[in-house]
């Protein structure tokens, strides 16, 4: 009798166990992909409209470098928070700037154009609609130690090392790690906290990942999203990322793969690896199926188009065969006169139709460096939603 009442009394206590269990194991990540929805991202592809304007902000209640910004409401409280917390185990942050308007935005970005010129305020400075912090989820820190500037220095710092190692705690990321400029579009920003909320934040930071790719990351039917770059092709991509043409035709059948736009998002097979293996530089390359010039160069982080050509000079960039070897530079220190190094859509306008610079037909590859002569400074810069071949083509 003892016994069958025992088994009564703890079947319904196994099986509660194995449910928790199940679902400790299960709705964690189902919930979190669920909720990666209602992530607002915002970057150089993903831009906020002039009019977007939180309509929660407020003033956190923290110590500020200068005048008081303001947050969405959450956020500023989880960064009350985050600066109690500092301060109990005796680290003194500052806030230094959170919502910025597109207005604002928009002169901020003018002012470093005109200083510096759009190919370096690019760099620096978001243009109006990209800048996260008009999202109000944004606070740049900051410390005495480093006199309250907005410096790659913070990082080093002991406030800076607090943040990194706790901001996650309170729901923030480091928006912008060291590394991952070709992910984020931007340089190493140890200051600039993003909130997203104490999970996702926790998964981000224990996966060393950006935003965007976690944003990219697996969904419940075991694919991601790929965001098209320039230069991008069907070919380059399948390369990249272990995967097959056929694939992606099955996995994206609204898709025509000749007429892929900059911003499109695909669909990838999850398997988890997102970055080709970075080959060795200072030696050769056998081309493959699907090999441009452009896509050759971008798996080296040193290496310029030009600089391939330059070292190849024998190999048509429009007529590469698989098989060919080529020969990879180590370094760039063929660097004579005025250059300018190509951004992602420009493309040179030829001032007249003659072509007969070189093999390259007037077309200018990201990243490639060119010689700024009179006749052929005239850069046109390619419309968002623009086709992405092989190559930026000539528009006219
Ligand atoms: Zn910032």
């Amino acid at each position: 009798m003892r016994n069958s009442a025992g088994i009564f009394t703890c079947r319904p206590f196994i099986f509660l166990g194995m449910v928790t269990l199940l679902l400790s194991l299960f709705l964690p990540m189902t919930a979190l992909a669920h909720e990666k929805d209602e992530i607002l991202l915002v970057n150089k592809e993903n831009s906020l409209s002039a009019d977007y304007v939180p309509d929660n902000l407020v003033y956190p209640n923290v110590s500020f470098s200068s005048d008081r910004e303001s947050m969405q409401q959450h956020s500023a409280n989880a960064l009350e928070e985050m600066f109690a917390a500092a301060s109990n185990d005796g680290v003194q942050l500052y806030a230094a700037s959170g919502y910025r308007s597109y207005d604002y935005q928009a002169d901020l970005y003018q002012y470093w154009v005109n200083r510096y010129g759009e190919e370096r305020a690019n760099q620096i400075s978001a243009k109006p609609g990209e800048s996260e912090h008009q999202t109000g989820l944004v606070m740049d820190v900051t410390s005495a130690s480093v006199n309250y500037e907005l410096v790659q220095s913070f990082g080093d710092t002991t406030e800076g090392q607090w943040v990194e190692n706790n901001a996650a705690n309170y729901g923030f990321i480091v928006r912008y790690p060291e590394g991952k400029q070709h992910i984020t579009g931007y340089q190493y920003e140890p200051w600039h906290l993003r909130y997203v909320g104490a999970d996702h934040a926790a998964e981000i930071a224990a996966n060393n990942l950006t935003l965007e790719e976690y944003l990219s990351q697996d969904s419940s039917d075991g694919t991601r999203t790929y965001t098209i770059q320039a230069g991008d092709t069907f070919w380059k991509i399948a390369n990249d990322h272990g995967t097959t043409v056929d694939q992606l035709l099955a996995l994206n059948p609204d898709f025509d793969p000749l007429t892929l736009q900059i911003g499109d998002q695909i669909l990838l097979p999850g398997d988890g690896s997102t970055n080709p293996d970075q080959p060795n530089e200072g030696t050769s390359y056998t081309v493959k199926a699907g090999d441009t010039f452009w896509g050759i160069a971008s798996n080296y982080s040193d290496v310029t188009v030009q600089e391939l050509m330059d070292a190849n000079p024998d190999i048509s960039p429009r007529y590469l065969s698989i098989g060919t070897t080529l020969t990879i530079p180590t370094s760039s220190d063929n660097q004579n006169g005025e250059q300018y190094v190509v951004a992602t859509g420009n493309v040179w306008i030829h001032s007249t139709p003659d072509f007969t610079v070189d093999s390259r037909n007037g077309v200018l590859y990201n990243g490639e460096r060119v010689e700024l002569l009179g006749e052929t400074t005239n850069m046109y810069q390619i419309p968002d939603g623009y086709v992405s071949k092989n190559y930026a083509e000539i528009v006219e």
